[in-house]
């Protein structure tokens, strides 16, 4: 059914950039054949779910979006993969993307643009655009997305479904292709708090194989999801609801879900986040340094697209890099190359890893005094394709709400909370939780469902 779905939808949505039609009905037939036999290998066993093209996957074409990866097949299956499909997830394919998840608004795919399913002329968001997008139209149950600054927080509000990054650490980054390594965090999409949580479940947890995955055990989010708003102590930052370029629109559905929560019983608290406006600053420039030293592998020689190469070793690589990455990578390269050079680092990239602990400062403030975090994803509801391709600083300040979470290493979770009354268009809540308290996120999302 999903396939089908997928092939009388896929033309005009462009959520997809391979489907596994193999893989997935091998998958399918054996989890059959185990409930035949009365076995279940978990709540996810014979569910079809996809995952961004910036997983690796094993005989699968991966492209992260770029046409430097194209023709690369890789020899092994990421981490993440690997515990869906022991779950039983059946995979159908591989997800549209910003190239190298750089961008918000799935424009910069190098392959084709990913359309809104409420909206075709509208973007779905980015990077993991054909993540939200194949959700939000049934293609799948759940998918899977990165988040470095964003990236499966604003999809998810853009297509009104539910989209997780949890903490820095809590999932496996082995067979992700890297993009800023200090910020990149795997997480679901779904339709609902409770397959977020689920898949969540399924793919948490400790990797011998990533250095970075914590050995701390697993919450039960499934657990969690019963436990109401009853008591909670949400904090409401004032910098994000006034004065800070947010649509009215937006703006007027955030505060009904906030006067929901305190009807459910809970208790708003103002708090504050000082430094969370030189959030877009710092990671502008800790992404693309980082960025540009994970691009330096794509020479031309180990993976994918090679060029010039009859010429010399040099003409190789210069050719391979200039045909291979589009306008986006060249700029964040040029960008982090810039600000890693002799002489800058410390002006640049040192000081934007102190403003990064100031941000951080904040929020341990802040969560003394409450227990989750509320306020608006976005400053917008899906802007028009094409809108904003032109002003990357107007596109970059699409993640002014999402971006302090990856610099503060917390867990993020967006919640569709109604419709924008002039548009009709969905608008997300973010919450932000302590270090490793995904299971309140999922409790309170749950909670306003
Ligand atoms: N939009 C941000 C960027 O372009 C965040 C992307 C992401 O989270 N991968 O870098």
């Amino acid at each position: 059914a999903a396939l089908a779905r997928i092939e009388a939808t896929d033309a005009k949505l462009g959520a997809f950039l391979a489907v596994t039609p193999e893989r997935a009905r091998a998958a399918a037939d054996a989890a059959d054949a185990r409930a035949a036999r009365g076995e279940r290998r978990s709540p996810l066993d014979g569910v079809p779910v996809a995952v961004k093209d910036i997983f690796v996957t094993k005989g699968v074409p991966t492209t992260a979006g770029s046409r430097i990866l194209e023709g690369w097949i890789p020899p092994y299956d990421a981490t993440v993969v690997e515990r869906l499909e022991a779950a039983g997830a059946v995979l159908v394919g591989k997800l549209n993307m910003d190239e190298f998840a750089m961008g918000s608004s799935n424009e910069n795919s190098a392959y084709k643009p990913c359309h809104n399913p409420w909206d075709l002329a509208r973007t779905p968001g980015g990077s993991s655009g054909g993540s939200a997008a194949a959700v939000a139209a049934f293609q799948v149950h759940g998918t899977l997305g990165t988040d470095t600054g964003g990236s499966i927080r604003e999809p998810a509000a853009f297509c009104g479904v539910v989209g997780v990054k949890p903490t820095y650490g809590r999932v496996s980054r082995y067979g992700v292709i890297a993009f800023a390594s200090s910020l990149d965090q795997v997480g679901p999409l779904a339709r609902n708090v409770g397959d977020a949580a689920l898949l969540l479940r399924t793919i948490a947890g400790h990797d011998p194989r990533d250095m970075t995955s914590s050995t701390r055990p697993v919450d039960d989010y499934l657990a969690a999801l019963e436990g109401g708003a009853k008591g909670l102590r949400i904090g409401v930052p004032k910098e994000w609801l006034d004065g800070s370029g947010l649509d009215a629109g937006v703006a007027d559905a955030v505060r009904a879900a906030l006067a929901a929560y305190e009807r459910l019983g809970a208790r708003l608290v103002e708090i504050s986040l000082p430094h969370s406006k030189y959030g877009i600053g710092a990671y502008y420039l800790i992404a693309p340094a980082e960025a540009s030293s994970n691009l330096a592998r794509y020479d031309g020689v180990r993976f994918g697209l090679r060029a010039g190469d009859a010429r010399g070793l040099k003409e190789m690589y210069a050719e391979t890099r200039e045909r291979g990455f589009g306008p986006e990578p060249k700029r964040r390269i040029m960008l982090g190359t810039y600000a890693l050079s002799s002489g800058y680092y410390d002006a640049y990239y040192l000081r934007a890893q102190k403003v990064r602990t100031l941000i951080r400062r904040d929020f341990d403030a802040a969560f003394e005094r409450c227990d989750v975090v509320a306020g608006p994803v976005t400053p917008s509801v899906a802007f028009r394709l094409g809108e904003r391709t032109d002003d990357p600083l107007k596109m970059y300040l699409a993640d002014i709400f999402t971006i302090t979470c990856n610099l503060a290493a917390l867990p993020g979770l967006s919640v569709p909370c109604g419709l924008e009354g002039a548009s009709g268009l969905p608008v997300g809540l973010q919450l932000l939780g302590r270090p490793f308290d995904e299971a309140t996120l999922f409790r309170a999302a749950r909670a306003l469902e």
